[in-house]
């Protein structure tokens, strides 16, 4: 990306209305450009001075090869890391054929923590159908690298991962991975310690409180544009991450216009119009008769990218299901085995211990 562009794109930024916002640079591998990063960082602390907001920066890595420099920049701001980590070393190697991509990994987690603290690291994990097999040994390697939370999710069927798996099989093993994971979580919060499932606690919050999250897969309406908005180094803004990851494979479908644009122009232009009539759940068929309506999330690119159109066909949507299914299971524990539950659930959502 440009220089002129990253700071188009900051200056974009900060007509957003929202006082709160994320800046997260992501790659490629964005470590390897630090100075850009820097130089965005810098831009944006003075856009922040001068409108008040808060800002907080997130930098999506590999971890491996972190410059020094870098570190001791970020220590001055509030700068956030998030990494991959798939579970124990032979899963996450397998999962990304390498070797030595776990030790390099968990090497580049240390160095961020001692360079910026404990709590600045983060780590997601990609749920391959090898992964499925392994639920407590996922969990377990988070532990053992000093994690107090894991977020469950499953694969996107996006970009490369699009035409490789059997999907619907994909997400029906994925939710049986995801109960036998919550409930060893659930047992070891038991036994004292406190480790959180966060997809759970974000769908409990959805229930249990009247406090909107940031999650942008489960908003209505839907957390593209609304919610999160990608500023691609090819000089095109897109509605979301996974509409990059469609441009990347040569569908431009969710291309809002360019960075050189102005704000309303992309925002409020045509083709957010064309979408804001499909991105609610209030108003598409299936969704706007569900129980779930408010706690589920509409999801246009996904509709289009699983089953050829922006509306989607809620029977045949793998999504749904998936979602329904998961919604169903918090239920039913909220409705078994609520007074074992609660407290657990509750130290999840609000961060009480
Ligand atoms: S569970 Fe399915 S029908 Fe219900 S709101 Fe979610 S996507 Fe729509």
């Amino acid at each position: 990306m440009s220089k002129e562009d990253l700071f188009r794109s900051i200056d974009h930024m900060y007509m957003s209305p929202a006082p709160h916002l994320t800046m997260e640079f992501q790659g490629g591998e964005p470590t390897l450009v630090p100075e850009l990063i820097k130089e965005g960082i810098l831009y944006s602390e003075s856009k922040r001075e001068q409108t008040g907001k808060s800002v907080t920066y997130v930098i999506c890595t590999n971890s491996v090869n972190i410059p020094d420099h870098l570190l001791d920049f970020c220590s001055n701001y509030n700068v956030v890391f998030s990494t991959s980590l798939d579970g124990p070393e032979w899963l996450h190697n397998t999962n990304r054929g390498k070797s030595d991509s776990y030790q390099k990994v968990i090497a580049g987690i240390e160095k961020v923590r001692d360079a910026i603290g404990e709590y600045k690291v983060s780590a997601l994990m990609t749920t391959s159908e090898l992964s499925l097999d392994h639920p407590k040994e996922i969990i377990d390697a988070y532990r053992a690298n000093k994690f107090n939370s894991i977020f469950i999710r499953s694969l996107n069927p996006y970009g490369l991962a699009k035409d490789n798996e059997d999907w619907p099989r994909y997400f029906d093993r994925f939710v049986e991975f995801y109960k036998i994971a919550l409930d060893y979580i659930i047992e070891i919060n038991k036994s004292g310690e406190l480790f959180v499932e966060e997809l759970t606690t974000m769908i409990l919050k959805k229930i249990l409180t009247p406090f909107p999250i940031g999650f942008v897969d489960l908003q209505s309406p839907s957390g593209i544009v609304n919610g999160v908005i990608v500023y691609n180094y090819d000089g095109y803004v897109y509605a979301s991450d996974e509409s990059r990851m469609l441009a990347e494979n040569g569908d431009y479908k969710f291309r809002l216009g360019k960075i050189t644009d102005n704000y309303e122009s992309i925002f409020y232009g045509r083709r957010v119009q064309e979408v804001s009539r499909v991105w609610a759940t209030e108003y598409i068929a299936g969704c706007s008769e569900c129980a779930y309506l408010s706690i589920c999330g509409a999801d246009p690119v996904r509709n289009y990218s699983t089953q050829g159109d922006e509306y989607g066909f809620r029977p045949s949507s793998t999504l749904c299901k998936k979602n329904m299914s998961i919604i169903n299971h918090i239920f039913h524990l909220l409705d078994t085995r609520r007074e074992e539950l609660m407290p657990i659930f509750q130290r999840w959502i609000t961060g009480v211990e």
